[in-house]
């Protein structure tokens, strides 16, 4: 796409590798729902150039752009490489100057409430989806040292997730040592063009993960575990942090790529006909497509292949609150399809999906880490 006078060199970079080919366009979920050009990678990549070079965003492009998950399905697609999730958090920040001040006030409080354990915490109380199973598994002596990413909703809402993938790695011999609740990832404050919050967080984190001195940082949240990795790209060289972003995006791995090399005959297996949904997060985020599936397998479980995987069931961070309807609707076709297998449960790898999936649906979701702690009743 050939661009005038856009500012942004990053911008321009990205936009300038569109060939308006359109292959994005089938596997972008909100063209698919709505039908309209302005709705797809391509209309908002087009939105986002017409918008810098004019150096202002209408109402309308503000609606475009707010109706996209961010999913990256169409980077998954795009046979030319364009970044179209760095190319969006661009427009978006430039967008959020533009809002009025009733969304501004709403984004703040969103944004307020979900990264404050105070605040958070007694809500989770009330929607929290399961609690703590069993006794912990105490890690042998000299065992190795791992970091977990305990993630700021997801000890409030589902403990055990945290839980089991201790009592997992006790048993394979390793330590985990679990971050404190209040170290939210930023990712919140990113989606949310919220910059400078962000930054304090990311910085504040590096700092106090690097104190660990551990080989790995795991993430079981497919949604931080992207954006702890995503870290190394925010510092430029020579930026003070640049080196240790470096450090801890080079040693974040998900909960799927630390066991997939590992014995896993010893833990003790829920049985279970499941069914598997790959978060966006890990598929087009992390580009960890079959992993999750891959280690299921081996362990004997026989996930059916779910129709139209690759779209986004409608989660995606805060979207669910800020765009109700498409969120639905979105919701509704994956279970749809989801359930076409019968299973008795379905499993993600993402906190904010399985809270979404969970929500007006009987058959239960968990995360699949915790089908492999299994603590019969
Ligand atoms: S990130 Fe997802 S919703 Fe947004 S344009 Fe790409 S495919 Fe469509
Ligand atoms: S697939 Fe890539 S190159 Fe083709 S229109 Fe979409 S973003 Fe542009």
């Amino acid at each position: 796409m050939q661009t005038h006078q856009i500012a942004n060199f990053k911008a321009n970079e990205i936009i300038r590798k569109c060939v308006h080919c359109g292959f994005c366009l089938a596997t972008c979920p909100t063209y698919q729902l709505l039908g309209s050009e302005l709705d797809s990678p391509r209309g908002r990549i087009y939105l986002i150039k017409s918008s810098l070079e004019k150096n202002d965003f209408s109402q309308e492009s503000i609606k475009h752009l707010d109706r996209c998950l961010t999913c990256r399905s169409c980077e998954t697609t795009c046979p030319s490489g364009v970044e179209y999730g760095k190319l969006v958090d661009i427009g978006r920040e430039f967008v959020e100057q533009k809002r009025p001040v009733w969304q501004k006030f709403m984004r703040y409080s969103v944004r307020k409430l979900l990264t404050t354990p105070l605040l958070f915490n007694p809500i989770g109380l009330v929607t929290k989806h399961s609690g703590k199973r069993g006794k912990a598994v105490i890690p042998s002596v000299g065992s190795k040292k791992v970091l977990l990413l305990g993630g700021c909703v997801q000890p409030a809402l589902a403990p055990n997730i945290n839980h089991s993938i201790k009592n997992i790695l006790a048993k394979l011999g390793y330590d985990a040592i679990e971050t404190p609740q209040k170290q939210c990832c930023g990712a919140v404050d990113q989606h949310l063009s919220a910059e400078h919050d962000a930054m304090l967080k990311i910085k504040a984190n590096i700092d106090a993960w690097l104190a660990y001195d551990v080989d790995s940082i795991i993430s079981s949240a497919s949604g931080c575990g992207l954006m702890v990795k995503d870290y190394a790209s925010m510092f430029k060289a020579g930026d003070e942090y640049y080196q240790k972003a470096q450090i801890i995006s080079g040693k974040t791995q998900d909960i799927a790529e630390f066991l997939v090399d590992k014995d896993l005959s010893k833990l003790n297996l829920e049985k279970a006909n499941i069914s598997y949904h790959e978060p966006c997060t890990l598929q087009h985020g992390q580009k960890l497509a079959g992993l999750v599936n891959s280690i299921l397998q081996q362990l004997g479980y026989t996930p059916a292949p779910v129709k139209d995987s690759h779209l986004c069931c409608g989660s995606a961070g805060t979207y669910s609150i800020f765009q109700p309807e498409l969120s639905k609707q979105l919701k509704v076709n994956k279970l749809n399809n989801l359930l076409a297998s019968t299973p008795e449960m379905i499993v993600t790898a993402n906190i904010g999906c399985l809270m979404h999936l969970q929500k007006d649906n009987k058959i239960p979701v968990k995360h699949w880490v915790e089908l492999l702690d299994n603590q019969p009743n």
